[in-house]
């Protein structure tokens, strides 16, 4: 089967919620870091009239869509926060029940993911809290935001001083997502749930003064060039803006997507999928494990690295300056692989793949 690869940011905000630069200049910085698509979330708030295309035949183009991050304004602290995209309509007023507004995404034809659902305080900012989700009991969502690089770098910022120096060299500080995150992430596949996983820049352009010195912290420019979502549609780009939005969200709905640190190397290429007596899968699929053996799962990285492949949160297979990894999977359950790179020093979280579901026989 071939699979066409695009590559998306699907949490940023502009000046609808707390961000500071406008659709034209987010769509600006996604052309110039090669996204091929765009999704703005601000709080809240359903922006219309701003989808499509933007950019021109020199310098390329990137579809920009319509999303919203909705959490209940009057609860204090302001947690469970949601990604909601596809509804094509406002949906914050469902904000103050969380299961009603899942369930109301669901109704619209959209999907719902829980965004930076361990999101941590910054210990010495006596100001920040933590916006993480804590309504655990809510079914039914689409997945989670498996990694949110503002809210994980965050957990990089103990004293002022580390603060300071990670600010200056985020690429330093930053190692990989929220373990907590994952944590549950497997937790939630070893219940039997489905769970799809993005990760996302969590965007802002927000402007920073310390007296005379005036910068942007973490331009969008910057953070799209770090944690992005990888989706593998059957069907290429069309350029009509309604068919390429729907291809997006039945791509990702379906899971066959992975998340990738993109500073550390183009994970264009990466591949994750199985093989069995019924049939083939790829992230995102079920498969049956057939009457004559297991699934053979296979993986392949862009470049040498260590593989994990993980189910229910116990690594049943790794390589270590590898390519290629190949498990026979004898057990049902989610499967899911890590992709960690040594990048200046440091071994870093590279590739995170959604999982394939091996069904008993
Ligand atoms: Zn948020
Ligand atoms: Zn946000």
């Amino acid at each position: 089967m071939t699979y066409y690869e695009y590559i998306g940011n699907m949490h940023m905000h502009t000046p609808y919620s707390d961000g500071e630069g406008t659709h034209r200049e987010i769509a600006d910085a996604a052309i110039k870091t090669k996204l091929d698509f765009v999704i703005v979330t601000d709080h809240n708030i359903w922006v219309d009239h701003v989808q499509g295309y933007y950019g021109d035949d020199q310098r390329g183009y990137v579809l920009l869509l319509t999303g919203e991050e909705i959490h209940d304004r009057n609860r204090l602290p302001q947690v469970n926060h949601c990604l909601v995209y596809g509804t094509q309509r406002e949906m914050s007023e469902y904000a103050h029940h969380p299961q009603k507004l899942v369930n109301a995404v669901k109704e619209h034809g959209g999907l719902s993911f829980l965004a930076h659902p361990f999101d941590t305080q910054i210990p010495w900012q006596q100001d920040s809290s933590a916006i993480a989700w804590v309504d655990w009991d809510v079914t039914g969502y689409t997945g989670l935001e498996i990694w949110n690089y503002m809210s994980n770098f965050k957990t990089y910022l103990l004293t002022p001083a580390q603060t300071l120096r990670h600010v200056y060299q985020p690429h330093k500080a930053m190692i990989g997502p929220s373990v907590e995150t994952l944590a549950k992430w497997d937790a939630l596949l070893a219940s039997g749930q489905k769970v799809v996983g993005i990760g996302n820049s969590d965007a802002h352009g927000t402007h920073f003064k310390v007296g005379p010195l005036q910068r942007v912290i973490f331009p969008y420019e910057y953070l799209f060039q770090c944690v992005n979502t990888h989706i593998l549609p059957l069907t290429p780009f069309s350029g009509v803006v309604a068919d390429d939005e729907a291809l997006i969200y039945q791509t990702l709905h379906a899971g066959r997507a992975f998340i990738s640190y993109q500073l550390l190397g183009s994970a264009r290429g990466f591949r994750f999928t199985g093989q069995g007596a019924t049939g083939s899968a790829i992230m995102g699929d079920s498969i049956r494990i057939g009457a004559s053996g297991g699934v053979t799962l296979q993986v392949v990285a862009p470049a040498r690295a260590t593989i994990k492949l993980i189910r229910h949160g116990e690594t049943v297979a790794m390589e270590t300056n590898k390519e290629n990894l190949t498990y026979v999977a004898l057990q049902p359950g989610a499967y899911r692989v890590e992709v960690w790179k040594l990048w200046q020093g440091v071994e870093r979280c590279w590739i995170l793949s959604n999982p394939i579901y091996v069904d008993g026989r």
